[in-house]
């Protein structure tokens, strides 16, 4: 059985390209993944100006009482050149005017006469940027890789950037499997369940902007699985099956994955829970055989699918980790696995949820993030800091 450090590896490795590329109208490029580098075609600021509503003037002149000659707005460019004991009115976000070094906040002054100020502080900031002091033409300001947020609009809107080129949105797949499982709007039946599974997968890929696209379930006999994986392979860059991959008579999926052939990377990895969990490769493609628990599978996409679809879509995904201290003792039987326990974090400390294993759905409704216990190591003592994976 592999590690689950060894199993992340074996995942990434598996992608060895980057989808294609589009350009997209920037209000339509939120959540995807810039595929090119942006580099300033302007500087930033690109002229020296104003931080500050006041007057413009020199600095070694703030003491004396200053004759304002002009009044400068944003948009509207200085006419006076500032000399000895003189000073224009400026707004923020205006240009500096020629021979001014400083700016006294508005609050800092009072009128002495018509057309004439006073500074009434005691010192004074210069109060402007600098021209080119943030961004300098032919500067890098966006990276490829990037995961478009709001603030990156601005840096597109800022550089003219209108339709930024972003990586195709790629295709997942998603195949439910077992002959207890009926649809939500179903009553199930003895001996039957609701399929949970594919409605959690559908919301991941939704959450990361990813468009799924549902197979429905395979029931559990080897032909009707083998054919709607195999449209699904068809249809798709990435497959996420769940269910079907542990030691039951009917857990064949790994049978009809190399039959499909399918290289199978893994089947088993030492984790908790999750253990049972299939990867697998086919030319460009790539398959998940998820545990059938709901926490088993919400924790292994989390934890291996993600990576592996972001990478393909061109983002080289990191799991945002805080340091917090536990609230309290934490201890387990076994320590052969590396263990995955959903928390709450209350009063800044870290809470496990008591769970009752991977089937109980409604274990991660509160959970703020997860946590886990490296192999070897059976307890967690209050107050030692904890690496949380926020969700
Ligand atoms: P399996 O690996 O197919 O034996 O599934 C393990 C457990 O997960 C069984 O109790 C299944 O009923 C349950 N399970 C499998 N698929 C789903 C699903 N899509 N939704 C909810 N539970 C499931
Ligand atoms: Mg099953």
């Amino acid at each position: 059985m592999i590690t689950f450090e060894e199993a992340l590896t074996i995942v990434q490795n598996a992608v060895f390209y980057e989808v294609n590329s589009e350009n997209v109208p920037l209000d339509k490029s939120l959540n995807r993944v810039l595929a090119q580098d942006v580099f300033s075609d302007i500087n930033l600021p690109p002229f020296n100006k104003s931080a500050m509503d006041g007057y413009a003037c020199r600095e070694e002149d703030i003491f004396e009482e200053l004759e304002v000659l002009e009044v400068i707005s944003a948009g509207k460019p200085p006419s006076k050149i500032v000399g000895p004991k003189q000073c224009a009115k400026i707004m923020t976000g205006a240009m500096m005017p020629e021979g001014a070094d400083c700016v006294l906040k508005v609050e800092e002054t009072e009128e002495v006469s018509e057309g004439f100020i006073r500074f009434t502080g005691k010192q004074t900031k210069s109060n402007f940027v600098e021209f080119a002091h943030d961004v300098k033409e032919g500067d890098l300001v966006l990276k490829k890789g990037t995961i478009i947020k709001p603030q990156h609009f601005a840096v597109a809107a800022t550089v003219g950037l209108t339709e930024p080129r972003v990586f195709k949105k790629i295709r997942v797949g998603v195949i439910s499997t077992g002959d207890e499982l009926v649809e939500p709007q179903d009553k199930p039946k003895l001996s039957q369940i609701r399929n949970s599974n594919a409605y959690q997968l559908i919301g991941q890929l939704l959450k990361m902007n990813v468009t799924p696209y549902y197979f429905g379930i395979a029931r559990d006999n080897e032909e009707s699985t083998s054919r709607i994986i195999s449209k699904a392979m068809n249809e798709s860059d990435v497959i996420l099956l769940s269910g079907g991959v542990s030691m039951g008579d009917f857990d064949f999926i790994p049978k009809i994955l190399n039959q499909l052939g399918v290289d199978i990377k893994f089947k088993t990895i030492a984790i908790q829970p999750g253990k049972p969990t299939v990867f697998g490769v086919l030319k460009d493609k790539f398959v998940f055989g998820l545990p059938g628990n709901p926490v088993s599978s919400f924790n292994i996409f989390e934890l291996l699918a993600k990576p592996l679809i972001y990478r393909l879509m061109g983002h080289s995904y990191e799991p945002a980790l805080i340091r917090i201290p536990m609230g309290m003792d934490y201890t387990r039987k076994k320590s052969s696995r590396k263990s995955f326990i959903p928390i709450k974090v209350e009063d800044a400390k870290v809470w496990p949820i008591d769970y009752h294993g991977s089937a109980h759905i409604n274990a991660l409704s509160d959970a703020f993030g997860i946590i886990s216990i490296p192999v070897g190591i059976s307890e967690l003592k209050e107050g030692e800091l904890v690496d949380v994976r926020q969700l």
